[in-house]
């Protein structure tokens, strides 16, 4: 069924009892064309581009949890394509693009907002830095505008312009950005691909990989054996642990963010808003709660949950930037599991294992990037060469010494 305002009129006349379900729960089949594991933004949105955009429906999507279990139901919403290098940049404009017709597109309401995203500066350095982040923005076509601290104060007046510390000087804004909720995105594009025949199966735990003359054959499950002609890893944060079932190592290091939701409040921000002089975001949901995160706890794990520490030092840059949270209450956190890459950028490549292909290293951005991570996943996996705005995103990088290091801080995962 298409939503349309007409269907929800005539639902409500009959006592909305001609709604089915979203996407059907099916067995799997015992062979498909592309297995995918994960049924996360990434994976959903892979078999979403590659049904839709590339014809191939033969598609199961393999999914231990619920789909959204994982980070896709778990981030702090905010996209944005205010990226410096080159090998980012049209990719994350790209996946922009797709944000703003994403909605008609998939025909589901993910509350799409684009109410601009302002990153702080407290130096002079900083003011530098981020004017040359927006000149290249502009290069390749991206909005951005510099602000200085009273454009900043008439948007933000309830930031701490003087802290003693971290004085604020002004802000790199992208207008166009913003959030859109982000499990309404694995329920657009799960209802979007299994609407064009792809078989999304959950509760479903993939524990091996089969392989035969080195070749991918398919996936050992906890409902049995699935074989496939190609099988496509977009499992996040747990990448590591399915790679290594081919026996892959991959330059990824798991660790926690975490994020947390206070009570409801009335409007006050308007924006996405960022402290540049720590690890600290935070945007205002509809309901009123504000929803806020920081750094990844320092140490590698894989269980979806943070520690103390971490709290601290978020609330911490929290009250630097905006001193009335101290009387805000905290309603909820939770924590995901992110990959984490060793350059901080993405990989979206083949393998060098026959049929295996690999999406993963999104550490905390690949929110945003979804629909361009499934569009380009789903673009090399059909076609066996990387999307155009994709061509960074390549594996062996990692050896050949070319790397993607947007914020130029080097190997270390918690300054990515
Ligand atoms: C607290 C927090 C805040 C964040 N904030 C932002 C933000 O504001 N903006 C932004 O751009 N990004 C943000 N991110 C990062 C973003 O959420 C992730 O980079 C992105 O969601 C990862 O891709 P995914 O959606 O496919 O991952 P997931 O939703 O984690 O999907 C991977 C799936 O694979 C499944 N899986 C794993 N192993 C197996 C297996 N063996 N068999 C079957 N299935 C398996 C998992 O259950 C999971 O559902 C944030 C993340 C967190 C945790």
């Amino acid at each position: 069924m298409r939503y349309s305002a007409l269907s929800v009129f005539l639902n409500g006349l009959r006592g909305n009892k001609g709604w089915g379900a979203a996407w059907r729960s099916p067995q799997p089949k015992p062979h498909y064309d592309v297995v995918i594991v994960g049924g996360g933004g990434h994976g959903l949105a892979t078999a979403y581009y590659l049904a839709k955009e590339f014809g191939i429906t033969n598609v199961a999507v393999v999914e231990k949890g619920y789909i959204g279990s994982g980070n896709v139901g778990r981030n702090t919403t905010i996209i944005r394509s205010n990226y410096l290098l080159q090998g980012n940049n049209p990719f994350y404009e790209l996946s922009m693009k797709l944000w703003e017709g994403l909605e008609q597109d998939f025909n589901f309401n993910a509350m799409v907002s684009q109410r601009g995203v302002v990153n702080l500066y407290h130096s002079d350095a900083q003011r530098d830095a981020y004017t040359r982040r927006g000149n290249a923005m502009r290069l390749h076509g991206v909005d951005a505008d510099l602000l200085d601290r009273e454009q900043v104060r008439a948007m933000l007046p309830f930031l701490d312009f003087d802290n003693a510390r971290f004085p604020i000087q002004g802000g790199l804004m992208q207008k166009r950005g913003g959030t859109v909720r982000h499990d309404a995105v694995a329920w657009g594009y799960a209802r979007g691909a299994d609407m064009r025949g792809v078989d999304i199966i959950q509760d479903c735990e993939v524990t091996g990989i089969r392989r035969e003359n080195g070749a991918v054959t398919g996936v050992e499950t906890t409902k049995g054996f699935i074989g496939c002609g190609k099988l496509a890893l977009a499992a996040a944060g747990n990448s590591s642990r399915v790679a290594a079932m081919a026996d892959m190592k991959l330059p990824l290091e798991s660790h926690v963010l975490q994020a947390f939701v206070s009570e409801g409040l009335k409007p006050f921000i308007d924006c996405v808003v960022t402290f540049g002089a720590g690890h600290f975001y935070c945007s205002q949901s509809d309901k009123g709660g504000l929803v806020f995160g920081g750094d990844i706890d320092g140490y590698n794990s894989y269980a979806q949950r943070g520690n103390l520490a971490t709290v601290e030092h978020v609330a911490e840059a929290g009250k630097a930037m905006i001193p009335g949270l101290s009387r805000v209450r905290v309603l909820r956190s939770w924590g995901g599991i992110m990959d984490m890459s060793m350059d901080g950028s993405p990989i979206i490549d083949r393998t060098h294992i026959d049929n295996l292909y690999l999406n993963s290293g999104w550490c905390y951005g690949g929110f945003k990037a979804t629909p361009a991570s499934g569009f380009c996943f789903a673009h090399l996996i059909a076609r066996n060469t990387p999307q155009e705005t994709a061509t960074a995103f390549r594996l062996d990088r990692f050896a050949r010494g070319f790397m993607l290091d947007e914020k130029g801080q080097g190997a270390q995962p918690n300054l990515h």
